[in-house]
């Protein structure tokens, strides 16, 4: 049996309540198999069997109190994947569904997306089942605060450097960083995403929508398209969707969705800069529902179903789809209807919004795929580039920012192609991210020893 199927098996078996996970591992292993044989050395030090394994895994009681006095318990986690490319990083999720499954989906694949991204940060990712959704800012306060109680003593700027991810957004970071301030009584840039006005980055708010972008950009251009005069479209409406939709429209191309965990809007005419302005404040201020979005602008709102559902349910024709919400978003008959409606690209913003048999599709009707470890790898550079100003104490120009940003995605999209050329795939994204972010990582896994 190849080591690869051994240590797929032996994930399954180990941890068979971790779906998400065994699909995540799955999907990069299968992918690493043209490795094996190149690299006995891999095998030999066991590397795929170490890659699958966290360095560790802090799993706590959050208590807090909420407005009516009642006491509240909530679960949290860190879960430290690899750090031998540079100290752990990766975003907290707030969100009812985190699990430890989730967490470690996630924080394996952040090892591989920030190895990619070419700056020195391992992967990790953490957070808790906190619903932030229908909670005053002195709740969403009070938890973030009991969250950091526990979570400081296993991070730090040179250890681990959490950030942003679903429900954890420029409020949360803010009371986050706020309270290790406290009760460390030390100013470091120990999470990303911060405010200007504290040690944040311009365009970190922007990053990850707007490299899926660039990304996606740069996919087209391999067959000589761009954005102009395509409808595109977009799901969710939190930090990557918004800021999708604001780079899209820039770039001249029409975003035609938007969803929310309760809806999807269909705006045919497009989400201009103005209506995506009313859906910032909306979603970032208001805290409302998208289906206000409808109610405003007079377009079309399915409540009850994502923008993949919608789409398929209404034959709505799309040339570019860029996953923005949430993993497995697009299943295997929303994949087939996207490419009978016409679509000649898909970038994911999200982390894991396409399932194995949707990706099977794209990659059988040759469109543009570009998997989010790739695509969506914008949000953790700038968060990179954020740590490198707070360690020389300098704030560049949000030009400067931008520039960066955009070098970063086009050498990710070179690596990505470069690599898959290189293994026999030529066009294959999957492949590509999938052995660049790999090879990096085990390299200097390898130089270590065993530790
Ligand atoms: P936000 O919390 O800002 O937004 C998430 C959006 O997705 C919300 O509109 C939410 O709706 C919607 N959503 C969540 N679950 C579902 C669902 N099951 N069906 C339909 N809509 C849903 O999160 P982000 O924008 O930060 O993150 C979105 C994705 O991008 C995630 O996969 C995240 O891991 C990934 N990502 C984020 C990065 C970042 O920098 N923020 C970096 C790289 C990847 P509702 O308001 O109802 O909850």
């Amino acid at each position: 049996m190849s080591v690869i199927k051994e240590v797929i098996d032996k994930v399954k078996q180990t941890d068979p309540d971790q779906p998400e996970f065994h699909q995540a591992v799955q999907e990069v292993l299968e992918t690493l198999e043209p490795t094996v044989k190149r690299h006995p050395e891999y095998v030999k030090a066991k590397i795929y069997e170490r890659i699958v394994e966290p360095e560790r895994s802090v799993i706590f009681r959050v208590p807090w109190v909420d407005d009516k006095g009642n006491v509240q318990v909530n679960r949290g986690f860190r879960v430290q994947f690899n750090n031998a490319i540079g100290p752990f990083k990766g975003g907290l999720r707030f969100h009812p569904s985190v699990n430890l499954g989730i967490m470690k989906f996630l924080g394996f694949e952040q090892t591989f997306k920030n190895s990619l991204t070419t700056l020195p940060m391992g992967g990790a990712k953490g957070g808790s089942d906190f619903d932030p959704k229908g909670k005053s800012d002195g709740e969403v306060m009070k938890f973030c605060q009991a969250f950091m109680r526990e979570l400081y003593r296993y991070i730090g700027a040179e250890v681990d450097v959490p950030a942003g991810d679903i429900g954890v957004g420029a409020r949360e970071i803010g009371y986050l960083y706020g309270y290790y301030k406290k009760i460390r009584n030390e100013h470091t840039g120990v999470l990303t995403g911060k405010a200007l006005e504290y040690g944040g980055s311009l365009i970190r708010p922007e990053a990850t929508g707007y490299g899926t972008t660039y990304f996606a950009a740069e996919m087209l251009a391999t067959r000589n398209l761009d954005f102009k005069n395509k409808i595109v479209a977009v799901s969710g409406s939190g930090n990557v969707a918004q800021y999708a939709v604001e780079k899209v429209t820039e770039m001249g191309g029409r975003v035609i969705t938007l969803c929310d965990s309760s809806a999807t809007i269909v705006d045919e005419k497009g989400i201009d800069k103005k209506k995506c302005e009313f859906v910032m404040e909306l979603k970032n201020i208001k805290r409302g529902r998208i289906k206000e979005y409808a109610d405003k602008y007079k377009c079309v709102c399915v409540e009850g179903l994502n923008v993949w559902d919608v789409i398929r349910e209404q034959g709505i024709k799309v040339d570019i789809a860029l996953p923005c919400a949430t993993q497995n978003e697009i299943d295997g008959r929303n994949a087939q209807a996207l490419v009978k409606n016409g679509c000649i690209c898909v970038a994911e913003g999200a982390n894991m919004p396409s399932t194995p048999e949707a990706i099977e599709v794209f990659q059988e009707k040759k469109i543009l795929y570009g998997p989010g470890k790739a695509a969506n790898a914008g949000g953790v550079s700038t968060s990179g580039l954020e740590m490198s100003q707070n360690s020389l104490k300098l704030s560049w120009t949000r030009e400067e920012v931008d520039n960066r940003l955009l070098i970063i995605m086009k050498s990710i999209h070179k690596a990505c192609l470069d690599t898959a050329e290189a293994y026999d795939r030529k066009g294959d994204y999957v492949t590509g991210a999938n052995i660049a972010g790999f090879t990096k990582v085990a390299r200097a896994m390898l130089a270590y020893g065993v530790v």
